[in-house]
Formats: C-alpha cells, sequence, structure tokens
C-alpha cells in the first residue's frame, strides 16, 4: 500500500501554476493510489471563494485527466478553500484550525506540506507565521516547497534563505527546479554510473566538450513584466543549465540517495570556475536579443519591455568544473527564446581515437545525445564500416527513443517533484549551497552585462542565436553538434 497520510496547504491556490500543474499532478497521484482517503488539500489566495467554487475550479484543472465523474467528485471532495492575505496573522489562526480539523477528520498524523505557488517576496513571511501560528505541527512532518526564483542574485538569496532557516530546517525545505523533474534529466544518473562503458569514459581523458542546448522557439509572451527584471542568465542558466551541468560532471555518490547525491553536486557547482575580470566574461559569455520579423516583435517593441532594453533572451558560454575529471572540457551551454526549434538536449561529444589508421579524414567523434525535449531519447554516434567495396567508416546511429506508450505514461515532472515532497526524497530539489554557488557564477557574469550595454538586437527569429554563439566555439575550432 502506497498510500501517504498528508495536508497540503497551498499558497497561491487560485493562481496559474496551481491551475496547471498541481492540481493535475496531485489527482494522478490520486488516480495512482498514492492519495486516497487520507489526504486533504487547502487552497488559500486573496479572493473570497466559496469550498464549492474551489472544488469547480479543481474540478476544471482536471477534466481532461478522468474518466468518471465520481471518482472526479470524491478527489475534489478533499479540497478546502480558506481566503488569505499573506501578512494577515488573523487569517493564519484561522488556517491553522482549519488545518488541525482535516487532520483530524482525514487522520492526517500531522503531516503537512506547504506549498508557496505565489510571488517569492512573500516566503520568508509566510515560512514565519507557519512556525509563530503553530501550523507547523510537533508531531509529523512539515515540509516547506518553494517555487523559483530564489532570490535575484546571491545576496537575495542569502537574506531569503537566511529567512526560512529560521523556521524551517534545510532538510525539510524543497526548492523546486521542474528540469530535475524532468524524465530524461533523472535518466543522465541512470546512464552515467548504470554503465560501465560510460562511467569508465566519462572524465577529462575521453570527453573533449560537453554542448546543452535550451532552445524555446516562442519569444517572451505574457512575461515581459518579468522578464525585464531578470533575462535568459537568471531565468534559465542559474537554475536549469548549472543543474544539469552538475549531473554530468558530478563525481558518483557513495549510494542513490538524496543526501549522498545532493553532496556531490554541491561539490560540482563548488568546483565552477568563477569568471571574474570582464575580459574573461567577454571571453567565455556571449548574449543576444531577438529582432523583430514580419508579424514577430523583436524584444524591444513587446508589451512591458523598454525600448532601449539591455536584458538579454539569449545566453551562450563555456564554462569549466574544475575538478578531477572534469577540469579542461569546456561545457557550452546555450538557451534563448524564438529560437529556431524548442528543443532541450545535451551532447556529450568524445575525444578522437588517438591515432586515425584509416584513409577517411571525415571521421566523426564518437558522440551521445540525451535528448529531453520534446522526444525523450538517446543517440550514441559512432564509426562504422560503409557497406560498399572498399575500405571505408561512415557514422551511424545507436538511437532509443521512448516509444509512442511509454511516452504518454511519463509522468509530468510536478506529479514526480510532488510524490518525491510526499516521500521525503529531496534528490531532486535544490540544496541551498547548490543555490549559492550557482549564484555566485551567475552574479559575476550579470554584474559586467549590467554596466556594458549590448549590442542589441542582434539575432533573427527562427535562428539558433546570435553569430557571437557560434564564434565562440569555432575559436576553440568546435561548432554546435546541435544545427537545426
Ligand atoms: P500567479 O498566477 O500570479 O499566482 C499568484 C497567486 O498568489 C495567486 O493565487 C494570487 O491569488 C496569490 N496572491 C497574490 N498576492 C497575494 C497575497 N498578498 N496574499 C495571498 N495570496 C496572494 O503566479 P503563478 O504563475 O501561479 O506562479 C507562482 C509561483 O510559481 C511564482 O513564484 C512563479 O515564479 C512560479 N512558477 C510559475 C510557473 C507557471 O507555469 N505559472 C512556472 C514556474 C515557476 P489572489 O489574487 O486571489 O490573491
Amino acid at each position: 500500500n502506497n498510500e501517504q497520510k498528508a495536508l497540503f496547504i497551498i499558497f497561491g491556490g487560485t493562481g496559474d501554476l496551481a491551475k496547471r500543474k498541481l492540481y493535475p499532478s496531485l489527482f494522478r497521484l490520486y488516480q495512482k493510489g498514492y492519495l486516497q482517503n487520507k489526504f486533504a488539500v487547502i487552497g488559500t489566495a486573496r479572493r473570497e471563494w466559496s469550498d464549492e467554487h474551489y472544488r469547480n475550479v479543481v474540478k476544471e484543472s482536471i477534466k481532461d485527466l478522468y474518466l468518471s465523474e465520481k471518482v472526479a467528485d470524491d478527489f475534489v471532495s478533499h479540497f478546502y478553500y480558506q481566503a488569505h492575505h499573506v501578512s494577515d496573522v488573523e487569517h493564519y489562526k484561522t488556517l491553522q484550525k482549519l488545518a488541525d480539523e482535516l487532520d483530524k477528520k482525514y487522520a492526517l498524523c500531522g503531516n503537512r506540506l506547504f506549498y508557496l505557488a505565489m510571488s517569492p517576496r512573500f516566503f520568508g513571511e509566510i515560512s514565519r507565521y507557519l512556525k509563530t501560528e503553530n501550523i507547523v505541527t510537533d508531531h509529523g512532518y512539515n515540509r516547506l516547497i518553494i517555487e523559483k526564483p530564489f532570490g535575484r542574485d546571491l545576496a537575495s538569496a542569502q537574506i531569503l534563505n537566511k529567512e526560512i532557516e529560521k523556521y524551517f530546517p534545510e532538510e525539510s525545505v524543497f526548492r523546486i527546479d521542474h528540469y530535475l523533474g524532468k524524465e530524461m534529466i533523472q535518466n543522465i544518473s541512470a546512464i552515467r554510473f548504470g554503465n560501465n562503458i560510460f562511467s569508465a569514459l566519462w572524465n577529462n581523458r575521453y570527453i573533449d566538450n560537453i554542448q546543452i542546448t535550451l532552445s524555446e522557439a516562442l519569444g517572451v509572451e505574457e512575461r515581459a513584466g518579468y522578464y525585464e527584471t531578470a533575462g535568459a542568465l537568471r531565468d534559465m542558466v542559474q537554475n536549469h543549465i548549472l543543474q544539469i551541468v552538475a549531473l554530468l560532471t558530478m563525481n558518483a555518490p557513495i549510494s542513490f540517495n538524496d543526501v549522498d547525491i545532493r553532496r556531490e553536486k554541491i561539490s560540482a557547482l563548488k568546483a565552477l570556475k568563477v569568471y571574474s575580470t570582464p575580459e574573461e566574461i567577454n571571453e567565455n559569455f556571449v548574449r543576444g536579443q531577438y529582432a523583430g520579423l514580419g508579424d514577430m516583435k523583436g524584444y524591444r517593441e513587446e508589451k512591458d519591455t523598454a525600448e532601449d532594453s539591455n536584458i538579454e533572451t539569449f545566453v551562450a558560454g563555456k564554462l569549466y568544473v574544475d575538478n578531477m575529471n572534469f577540469s579542461d572540457v569546456p561545457i557550452y551551454i546555450r538557451t534563448g527564446k524564438r529560437m529556431a526549434v524548442k528543443t532541450t538536449r545535451i551532447d556529450i561529444v568524445f575525444k578522437q581515437v588517438p591515432t586515425n589508421i584509416f584513409k577517411d579524414s571525415g571521421m566523426q567523434a564518437n558522440m551521445l545525445t540525451i535528448n529531453v525535449d520534446p522526444q525523450e531519447g538517446l543517440n550514441l554516434r559512432i564509426n562504422a564500416k560503409e557497406v560498399k567495396p572498399g575500405f571505408h567508416t561512415e557514422s551511424i546511429n545507436l538511437s532509443h527513443l521512448h516509444d509512442i506508450e511509454t511516452k504518454e505514461n511519463i509522468p509530468e515532472a510536478y506529479e514526480k517533484l510532488l510524490l518525491d515532497a510526499l516521500l521525503g526524497d529531496a534528490t531532486n530539489f535544490t540544496h541551498w549551497e547548490e543555490v549559492n554557488y550557482s549564484w555566485r557564477f551567475v552574479d559575476a557574469i550579470r554584474h559586467v552585462w549590467d554596466l556594458e550595454p549590448a549590442d542589441f538586437p542582434n539575432y533573427l527569429p527562427g535562428t539558433m542565436g546570435p553569430k557571437c554563439s557560434d564564434e565562440l566555439l569555432a575559436k576553440d575550432g568546435n561548432h554546435w553538434e546541435f544545427n537545426p
């Protein structure tokens, strides 16, 4: 029996994330039996909703998932709504009463998950009231799940963390990075540590370079207000990309549990070479901003952006993890909006054989590709004999794509992360030390970029970013392997 007992309190229960991700994920956990009778959800936000209205909203959010009205109605009967302003202490008192009532009613053993699905500026205050108003129980567990962004630089992240750690110890804080919930990102560990052929080669003696691409085809859409204060470096590199870098370059953990894995990830991020001078930064990082084309507006013409905005919608960089296994392996990263395709993929480019005994000069290096989005799969490029008279080599691809049925059954990232939080497994959540080292790295670049206006816009929609991104690799005699 997998049934978990817990009360969820969702702050921001009327918000977009709750409706699009959290309620459907909770429903899937319900369908799979992780949640049965012993759970309840309190949604809170300022809007004055009744329980009935709230349940209708939740039901609407899962309408594509249920086949039976009865199952859906049973599920939503566990949902309660409490109107609440985060700064009003009286509301926490009401919340505490309701939480205790539901704990009794559903036999929840004092287990609580507090999901903060709202602006980070409220995280500190909510944590405080949860503790001072005794919503945190003294029997059962109390886990705080928080959304990104965690600060906007190292200083603000430290302030936020100090505030939270007064009320919740690090092991109770579950910082969401939804990339860590993606199937193929989780697969990195299986590939690396479950295969001798890869674990033996996974180092600077055999890997030539690593390339990570997180490209989006859409522009900034409705998020320009936020994006103007962030940019691609903060929005994608500090969290998702550096998390992927850590998973690719960490040493093997002693065992596969959250403490051991996160210890190794922290070490990898600590080993990130931090660029400090403007020269080093300009040598290793480039930025871009999309121009307009036809009906598509350029970033500076989008609603809520400044007409001389210096915010980057594209970043490419070369970084190094200076540990024993990875020093000297360039790790090229790039991410951007309005690019040719939406894709997330990782290319591990191996070194060429020490000497080429064949006449063919154009032999390609071995390459392992991990396709994360949109099509999950793996591809290994190897050289083999061409089927022809004479002797020539050619590249062939050993490839595995999840079939349609497997693909359809891949749990959504949020579903996996919510289950992990229920089980108390913090493997796929970011530890404070990871956040700390990531910001240290990103801040140095941000600082230089904020001082030097960029020559924007510098790339067209539908391309893979500005020319300087290709030049970054060309300087090293390399090129982006993924070039749609
Ligand atoms: P949102 O739609 O703007 O929701 C914010 C929620 O906070 C609403 O429920 C709002 O409800 C409530 N709220 C605002 N001020 C409040 C106050 N003073 N007291 C009580 N409740 C208040 O935002 P979201 O898109 O769901 O995002 C939530 C968090 O998730 C953010 O940290 C965001 O960065 C992160 N995130 C979101 C997504 C996504 O796909 N949406 C993806 C990744 C990360 P009322 O107006 O009723 O008060």
